[in-house]
């Protein structure tokens, strides 16, 4: 509870309220819905004056005129007003009643009254929990060459309360923060200020797997280890869900001249920051919560002395720079540059045309022929293609990434599958004999939800919607995918593997793992990255490390496909190093379901494409891409 009027005291009188200033002050400030908790106020110099609005009763304080600021006892006044203040906000309340104050040390112009400037804070109250409060005051000398300062204290109002603040961590919100963010931004001159948005990465996994209850104690034990972190004075809030804010402003004072070495320095103290509050989340989490998986934290921030004054451009900044962040995979860190926004707004784009294309069917397949060391026609990987109105095509390697960020690709994914399913029923009942399809997996689709608990089921179930059976099916998951979360990875692809598909590890060599990894999951075969395949032969480094992957993967029992297949050297040498199955352009590029279809009606998966009359290598552009 802040300073309460002295209602017995020895100076209490009554004010005349039709011409007192303050007291009209706290009339127009009530019927704004404001509960006035208290008023400060020197009227016409005499003294410091408190008013309670319960008793109606005004009276005056110790102080006894203007001359107190020089005295120092109003500076013990607000010393003792601060020490009540929430730690949080006591950095910022000192700030604001310095800058507030300051004028009355160094003079002020007579006559020349400013407007109310205002803190929000939280402070004890009779109970002992925080409470919202706020203070409105202006300074200034008038004509008489009295200092004046008056201002209202208010206490919020628990809708104020609920409006400002988070429930579950206790924290500011996003209201409160722009609020805040704007006062301080308000102030002459604005102080140099870092704004971080921090957000916990693969948090909706975290709900699904484990439950609400689970979610809420990762976000509260996020926000206890961000509020001992926390530098002086720096403002800490829960926007939503599991994104938290941080505004530093370690230059307190403000820069008159705001120069790019400033702002240099701010940027490196962000990003030192950033890099702080990520390290001592992961290790908190892995120490204090027991789930089964890595949390990470991803950053993005902006800076004000880039000129911005708008609270709300400055915090909508600091999130475009965190999607960014976020973009370049999970732990990630980036300051905010124009560029993000166009890039951002092209995303926001791509994902609504996403949609569009999954809703109409924009989408279309294209398949690519596997073969043998004969050269003989053993399967065929499943390739998603997009076409575009004006004939530009958009690689999967392009909107996979977004899709999967946005989720669309649980959506995307069933389309591959329903699509290609029902292809291979429709060549069949032609009397054609189609090979194995490999079709890729996403990490997304490792992530159960209510909706989709098991893919090994979902999977089982379109099969059988389009009396596909299982072992027609080849399932490719990359070697990041599976790593990103082993446990719920190992357990969703046993449920695959047990439902009678296929399953192979894509682009492996690429994730830096051990081939320990080759062991623990239920895979039959491993497709070595086309980047080792493409340097072939002239690359030393890449061979050894294609000859270590198939003989490890021999030794362990695993098939094994080359992928990215560009020449003759390249074929002869994988065979000699004993590689099963070959993919490449060297073969054929990605085939249209027509061209697959023709080629099947052709008799060719029995010939075997050796017997393709030349000049068949390397293939001319095909459609699709
Ligand atoms: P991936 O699964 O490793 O697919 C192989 C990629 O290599 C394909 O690119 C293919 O067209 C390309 N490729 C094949 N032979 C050669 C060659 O000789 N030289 C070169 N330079 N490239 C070759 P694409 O179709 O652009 O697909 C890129 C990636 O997008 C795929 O990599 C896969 O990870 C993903 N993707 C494609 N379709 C799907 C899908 O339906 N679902 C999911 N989740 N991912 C997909
Ligand atoms: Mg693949
Ligand atoms: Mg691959």
């Amino acid at each position: 509870m802040l300073r309460r009027a002295d209602q017995d005291g020895p100076y209490k009188h009554t004010l005349d309220t039709e011409k007192n200033r303050a007291i009209q002050l706290i009339r127009s400030t009530t019927e704004a819905g404001v509960d006035i908790f208290n008023f400060a106020l020197f009227p016409e110099g005499e003294a410091m004056r408190t008013y309670n609005r319960t008793s109606g009763d005004a009276c005056f304080t110790k102080f006894t005129s203007a001359e107190v600021w020089a005295t120092g006892s109003a500076e013990a006044f607000l010393t003792e007003m601060v020490s009540q203040v929430h730690p949080d906000d006591q950095a910022e309340m000192v700030s604001y009643i310095q800058v507030h104050y300051q004028s009355c040390h160094n003079g002020i112009d007579p006559g020349a009254v400013p407007s109310f400037s205002s803190q929000r804070f939280r402070a004890r109250k009779p109970q002992g929990d925080w409470g919202w409060h706020e203070v409105r005051s202006r300074i200034y000398r008038h004509e008489n060459g009295l200092v004046i300062t008056e201002g209202v204290m208010t206490e919020l109002t628990e809708v104020m309360q609920l409006l400002l603040e988070d429930k579950l961590t206790t924290l500011p919100n996003r209201l409160a923060s722009e609020q805040w963010l704007q006062g301080v931004l308000d102030r002459e001159p604005a102080p140099d200020l870092a704004v971080i948005n921090l957000d916990l990465d693969r948090f909706q996994s975290i709900n699904d797997s484990f439950g609400q209850a689970s979610g809420d104690a990762v976000i509260q034990q996020a926000a206890a280890i961000l509020r001992q972190q926390l530098p002086a004075g720096a403002w800490l809030a829960r926007l939503e869900a599991d994104e938290f804010l941080v505004i530093l402003h370690p230059n307190r004072q403000g820069s008159d001249n705001p120069s790019a070495a400033a702002a240099s320095d701010l940027a490196t103290e962000a990003e030192a920051a950033v890099r702080r509050f990520q390290e001592t989340i992961q290790r908190g989490f892995a120490e204090r919560l027991e789930l089964p998986l890595r949390l990470t934290v991803s950053g993005g921030a902006s800076l004000n002395p880039s000129g911005v004054t708008c609270a709300r451009t400055l915090l909508q900044q600091a999130n475009t720079a965190l999607m960014e962040a976020k973009q370049r995979g999970q732990a990630g860190y980036c300051l905010y540059s124009e560029a993000f926004s166009q890039a951002i707004e092209w995303r926001l784009h791509l994902e609504r045309d996403l949609d569009l294309a999954i809703e109409r069917g924009g989408f279309q397949l294209a398949y690519q022929p596997q073969v043998d060391c004969h050269g003989d026609w053993i399967g065929a990987e499943v390739l998603l293609r997009w076409p575009q109105p004006d004939g530009r095509s958009i690689g999967p390697d392009v909107f996979i990434p977004i899709a999967e960020q946005t989720g669309q690709i649980r959506r995307l994914s069933q389309w591959v599958l329903d699509t290609a399913c029902s292809q291979l029923d429709r060549w069949r009942q032609e009397g054609l004999q189609p090979p194995r399809l490999a079709i890729n997996l996403s990490s997304v689709q490792l992530e159960p939800t209510a909706e989709e608990p098991s893919v090994g089921k979902l999977l089982l179930a379109t099969c059988r919607r389009h009396s596909i059976n299982p072992d027609q099916i080849e399932l490719e998951i990359t070697e990041t995918a599976v790593l990103r979360n082993r446990t719920m990875a190992l357990q969703q692809l046993e449920e695959v593997v047990a439902g009678g598909f296929r399953l192979g590890i894509d682009d492996f060599g690429t994730g830096y793992s051990s081939l320990q990894l080759l062991q623990t999951f239920p895979v039959q075969v491993v497709k070595v990255d086309k980047s080792f395949v493409q340097r072939l032969p002239d690359s030393t480094t890449d061979l050894q490390l294609v000859q270590g992957v198939l003989l490890i993967a021999r030794q362990l029992g695993l098939k094994t496909v080359a992928e990215g297949v560009e020449n003759e050297a390249q074929w002869q040498l994988l065979q000699t190093l004993g590689c099963d199955t070959y993919q490449g352009y060297f073969f054929d590029r990605p085939l249209t379901a027509q061209q697959m279809g023709d080629r099947l009606r052709a008799g060719l998966e029995r010939r075997g494409l050796k017997e393709l009359p030349p000049p068949l290598r390397p293939t001319a552009p095909a459609t699709p891409q």
